[in-house]
């Protein structure tokens, strides 16, 4: 599979391989459960505000077909690159076997910096990205959300495009949706209170206690932001923060309130100024009892990972740790990982509940939508610790069995078309 040759590929490959040997899968069923569906690349003129035209490519990877639509976020990012995409997609996938929904996995990407875009500029390229995506996607089909770099208001033009090309309103064409146009309550809250419910389980495992925490989280965005202010109201004490720009770092801990008005302003954490700088390095290694990275792939390296001082090292963000890493922290045995395919896994299974909302024009309050969230994460958050005991394997290992196992299973019964 040369054309998804990318770090982060081969990474979500390697996780792969260990499992299917840990499940002693048959290699007649491995490449096919592990190979990505179908991949389309785009490329998306538009014209910019100047008067100048610019090209960008766009890339949509859909993993597998055998539970149902496929389902997955779509980032904006400059480094987005197809095996990029693909890896997220795999991840997509095991993630919604895990939880039990009935999605294969997908992921999208343009690579562009949302940052440096007006917002006509990144309507017209959300629109352009949609209408030369029609053929491939569609409620029963294909169905995208937000991820780094997109937002409600990415999702609402996908979805009004989208539209105006079948002739009515398709609002289950896209999850993450603005309230007005079919969204979700708590879909925007939805990834960041998940991690918050998971990691305040976790505590309970091992005897914490929350409120005597103290929490660094990389990236503050949607996950990382809702995650920090739901572990603050547990109780916990966020003590540094970082995001693409630069962070902050207080002993005492960050006001989030007082941290919020400074981003709204200035679109950064850097230069808050009831804290010290601190850089993304120095956050992944400060002492704290949690650590939840909530910004980018491949963060914990074999380079950093030996001088984590976390307890608890919660995955907000798509594969944060390699798999070089997850060998240096499972021979440590200090480390707790709350796995990224259970730890973020809030964002869609609150996704499937929009989905499931728009395709009935039937519409449940936040309680109901959390109490929901809480009920399936929780499911699998005991399923996955049983079975890291009682088989002795590292939480991730057994996550990534539960997930796989299921799509294998799913393709074995379907049977192979002729
Ligand atoms: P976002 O765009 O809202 O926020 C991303 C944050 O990360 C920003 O604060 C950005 O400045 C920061 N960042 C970017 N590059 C960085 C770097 N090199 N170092 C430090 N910080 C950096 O994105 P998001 O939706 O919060 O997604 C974050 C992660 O969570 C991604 O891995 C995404 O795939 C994953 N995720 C998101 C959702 C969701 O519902 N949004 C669901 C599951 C997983």
């Amino acid at each position: 599979m040369q054309i998804y040759d990318h770090p982060t590929f081969h990474m979500a490959c390697q996780q792969f391989d260990l499992v299917a040997d840990h499940l002693q899968m048959p290699e007649s069923d491995r490449d096919r459960v592990k190979y990505p569906k179908r991949a389309m690349v785009v490329t998306l003129p538009i014209h910019c505000d100047d008067g100048s035209t610019k090209v960008y490519t766009g890339y949509r990877v859909q993993h597998h077909l055998s539970l149902g639509p496929t389902k997955g976020g779509l980032r904006y990012h400059p480094d987005v690159m197809l095996g990029e995409v693909a890896a997220l997609s795999m991840w997509m996938s095991w993630k919604c076997a895990l939880m039990g929904l009935p999605y294969g996995g997908a992921k999208g990407g343009v690579a562009c910096d949302p940052h440096k875009m007006s917002q006509t500029e990144l309507e017209r390229l959300t629109r352009r990205y949609t209408q030369e995506m029609i053929p491939f996607i569609g409620p029963q089909v294909d169905i995208m959300a937000p991820d780094m770099g997109t937002n409600e208001r990415v999702m609402a033009w996908m979805m009004d495009t989208y539209s105006v090309h079948v002739g009515s309103s398709v609002p289950g064409i896209v999850t993450g949706k603005p309230l007005v146009i079919g969204g979700s309550q708590g879909r925007r809250e939805a990834t960041g209170r998940g991690v918050a419910y998971l990691i305040n389980r976790v505590t309970d495992t091992l005897g914490m206690d929350i409120s005597k925490c103290t929490v660094a989280v990389q990236g503050y965005g949607n996950v990382g932001s809702i995650t920090a202010l739901s572990l603050a109201r547990y109780g916990a004490k966020i003590t540094a923060i970082t995001d693409a720009f630069g962070g902050v770092h207080n002993p005492r801990g960050v006001d989030l309130r007082r941290l919020d008005e400074h981003v709204a302003k200035h679109w950064t954490v850097k230069g808050f100024p009831e804290a010290d700088p601190i850089s993304n390095e120095q956050l992944l290694v400060l002492p704290c009892d949690i650590l939840v990275p909530a910004a980018m792939e491949r963060q914990i390296t074999e380079t950093n990972a030996a001088k984590i001082k976390c307890r608890i090292l919660a995955e907000g963000a798509n594969g944060p740790t390699t798999p070089e890493a997850d060998r240096i922290l499972d021979q440590r045995g200090d480390v707790f990982v709350i796995p990224d395919i259970l730890c973020n896994a809030g964002g869609v299974i609150v996704s499937y509940f929009e989905w499931v909302q728009d395709l009935q024009s039937f519409f449940w309050g936040e309680t109901e939508v959390t109490d929901k969230l809480f009920r399936i994460l929780e499911g699998a958050y005991t399923q996955v610790l049983a079975l890291s005991r009682k088989q002795n394997i590292s939480m991730r290992t057994a996550a990534l069995c539960v997930g796989i196992k299921r799509v294998q299973e799913a393709k074995q019964m379907r049977g192979l078309f002729p």
